[in-house]
């Protein structure tokens, strides 16, 4: 039973000539699925929707070759050839009654056209983002025309594809219809730029095209950036006044954002829970029609407060959705303590940047609805009366017990520690990651709940013990370590050291410092980790130098979006960044640091080095065994893939032998004849 004060986000909410049955909307998202593998995209939208999201949509779609949205794997609909893989989307959604909406995207000036090699288009003659070497030229009135005309018929396309709501898209710094809009890049004098009804115009036009084309027979959003946060420059949250006066009653539902997509999809360890609000009070009382918007919106009493203070008619989500599809549902069924809340980390965001399926370190189904059958809240029922036992509890093992549990089978979790959480457990505590202990919460939360599983701690076990109590099944999670050594991605052999004390980040998330006040941490590791132990040692007072062989500090956060403000917050920390440099030798109370790419060196001191480069998994349990260890005690890799092979443990249990089979569902594009 729902408890009366979360009734509000369960009132149907009028889109028009559409209504969204309570008001949670899963807002546009990208999911590296798209055009690709159209099946799995639908499918997974459709559990969704059987997760009581009112409203679903696809992720940007592109409507013409003139603007594609290449090398992402975003949706595609050029022509009617492309309806089919969205009537599948849409089916999939209208199976549990919610309301399918499509993204369309101009990309413009955003993107450089790879794949269709058609110059883009923009506002003004301006290069495209990113440093591709390519420009965008400007459009003329007639590829004006072509843009309304091309986006009409893709409405018309949408609307027979069964699409319950359409957007017109101006927001993330990925549409030409923004761009238009935005004075930084619409340098334009003619009657499309100057003052702002003329940089509106294209907007404007689109929105009426798009409602003449739906004619009542869908929704037309718009999604509007509120505030470009690049100052009088760009678009500023006080220019919306007046452009709601011009066009505030156009769409029938507004979505609202700020930023870019670095900042709409902030990480928790730079933002918090509704960190928008600031931003998006206000624009509700510009127009009569509902404001959908985001936020990292998890908590249901959040979500009633944005609602009863008149900031939000909808709550939007990207994030919380893909964490938890049933997150609706739960709220409607009084399951609080059943929701999977999001970590804000963003290796969902990391699937479209490396064009691969979307995955999720909190759920491990997202992208493997269809492809491997598994879904969010539903488990195959066990198929024997095995019982199992699990060592370790870390990510990998709590998820691998928790499935098996869910799917009925009797299970011992032994872990070897006071307490269950694993790696996930120091991480949460380096500065700005609190909210990744949600990893563990969640899991043991469910465990709490299921009989059929005992848990053990302080329990190490040993090969001959595991023997001994006669279980049908190990599983052996038993995680990770550190090297010491420095042998990692740049170096295969041991770096020398000698005369300075050396600390792995277990040695540092264990709570053990080091012992001289001027450190050198080398990263050769390029995630968050090495950063975040730097800002937490420079937090604590010493001084840190922070080198690493690649070019950017964390590096691989590109692919989280977190890149620049890592750099920006380890500036502000006060933490020496030596990029592009390798870490050869340590002698005495110096390190000696050569250019990764003039092969130059120069020494700097130290007291203390921290080596953050390579990990070895924990296998000796697994080995003596002859079992196959699972998650970081197989290959270390992140949290994510820990909790994802917890998962695939889980499933392959007792399931019929797959061979060398490909052990997913694809889809093979059908050849011309
Ligand atoms: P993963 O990310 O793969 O889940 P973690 O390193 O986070 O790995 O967690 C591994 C867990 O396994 C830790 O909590 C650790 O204490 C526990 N562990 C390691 N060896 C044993 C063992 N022999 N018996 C029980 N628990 C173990
Ligand atoms: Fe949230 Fe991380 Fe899952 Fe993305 S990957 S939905 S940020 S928990």
């Amino acid at each position: 039973m729902r408890d009366a004060r979360y009734d509000v986000l369960f009132e149907p909410v009028a889109l028009g000539p559409v209504t969204a049955h309570n008001r949670f909307f899963q807002v546009p998202h990208c999911n590296g699925m798209g055009h690709r593998d159209p099946t799995a995209h639908a499918v997974m939208r459709g559990v969704k929707a059987e997760g009581g999201w009112a409203v679903v949509c696809t992720e940007e779609v592109d409507f013409h070759p003139d603007s594609d949205t290449s090398g992402f794997i975003e949706g595609r609909l050029w022509d009617d050839g492309d309806i089919p893989m969205h009537e599948r989307l849409v089916d999939q959604v209208h199976t549990h009654g919610s309301l399918a909406g499509i993204e369309l995207v101009h990309n413009g000036m955003a993107s450089a056209n790879l794949y269709g090699r058609i110059p883009p288009a923009g506002p003004s003659h301006l290069p495209v983002k990113g440093y591709e070497p390519i420009q965008a030229r400007a459009m003329t009135h007639d590829d004006i025309d072509d843009l309304r005309r091309r986006h009409r018929a893709a409405v018309g396309r949408a609307l027979r594809a069964g699409y319950d709501l359409v957007y017109v898209y101006a927001a993330h710094n990925l549409s030409t219809l923004q761009h238009f809009l935005s004075p930084r890049a619409n340098l334009r004098d003619d009657d499309y730029g100057g003052n702002l009804p003329n940089r509106a115009r294209l907007l404007r036009e689109v929105l009426e095209d798009t409602l003449e084309e739906c004619a009542g027979r869908a929704a037309v959003a718009c999604r509007i950036v509120v505030d470009e946060l690049s100052g009088s420059e760009g678009i500023e949250r006080g220019e919306m006044d007046a452009l709601f006066e011009l066009i505030g009653e156009l769409p029938d539902v507004w979505d609202v954002m700020v930023g870019a997509w670095e900042d709409d999809s902030l990480t928790s360890r730079f933002g918090y829970e509704a960190w928008t609000e600031q931003h998006f009070r206000g624009i509700k009382q510009l127009t009569s029609k509902p404001v959908v918007g985001i936020g990292w919106l998890t908590s249901p009493d959040t979500m009633v407060r944005l609602v009863g203070s008149g900031v939000l008619d909808l709550i939007g989500a990207a994030r919380p959705s893909i964490a938890d599809p049933f997150l609706p549902r739960k709220i409607e069924e009084g399951r609080l303590d059943d929701i999977r809340e999001c970590i804000g980390c963003n290796v969902c965001v990391t699937g479209d940047w490396t064009m691969t399926p979307i995955r999720c370190t909190q759920n491990p189904s997202m992208g493997e609805e269809w492809r491997r059958d598994w879904h969010p809240e539903r488990y195959r029922p066990r198929a024997s009366d095995a019982k199992v036992l699990v060592v370790g509890g870390g990510p990998a093992g709590l998820e691998a017990a928790m499935a098996l549990g869910k799917r009925g089978y009797e299970v011992t979790l032994a872990e070897a520690t006071r307490e269950l959480g694993g790696r996930v457990l120091g991480e949460a505590r380096l500065p700005g990651h609190a909210a990744w202990i949600r990893v563990v919460d969640y899991r043991c939360g469910q465990l709490a709940k299921l009989a059929n599983v005992e848990i053990a701690l302080e329990s190490e076990v040993t090969a001959d013990e595991v023997r001994e109590y006669g279980f049908d099944h190990v599983a052996v999670a038993t995680g990770s370590r550190w090297r010491s050594d420095g042998v990692g991605r740049r170096h295969r052999r041991p770096i020398p050291v000698e005369g300075v004390d050396v600390l792995t980040p277990d040695d540092l998330l264990a709570g053990e410092r080091p012992a001289g006040a001027q450190v050198v941490l080398y990263d050769d590791d390029h995630y968050y980790l090495g950063g975040a132990l730097a800002e937490m040692l420079a937090g604590e007072g010493t001084r840190v130098t922070l080198v690493t062989p690649a070019a950017l500090v964390s590096e691989w956060t590109v692919n989280t979006m977190e890149q620049a403000r890592i750099h920006r917050r380890l500036v502000d920390a006060g933490v020496e960044l030596v990029t592009a440099h390798d870490l050869v030798v340590v002698d005495g109370g110096e390190a000696r640091l050569v250019s990764t790419f003039t092969g130059r060196a120069h020494a700097v001191t130290l007291e203390s080095l921290v080596l953050v480069t390579a990990r070895l998994p924990n296998d000796t349990l697994a080995r003596e065994l002859g079992v196959t260890a699972i998650g970081d005690a197989l290959a270390p890799g992140t949290i994510a893939s820990a909790v994802w092979d917890g998962r695939r443990f889980a499933e392959d249990l007792d399931a019929p032998p797959r061979g060398d089979a490909v052990p997913f569902k694809r889809e093979i594009v059908a050849l011309a004849d």
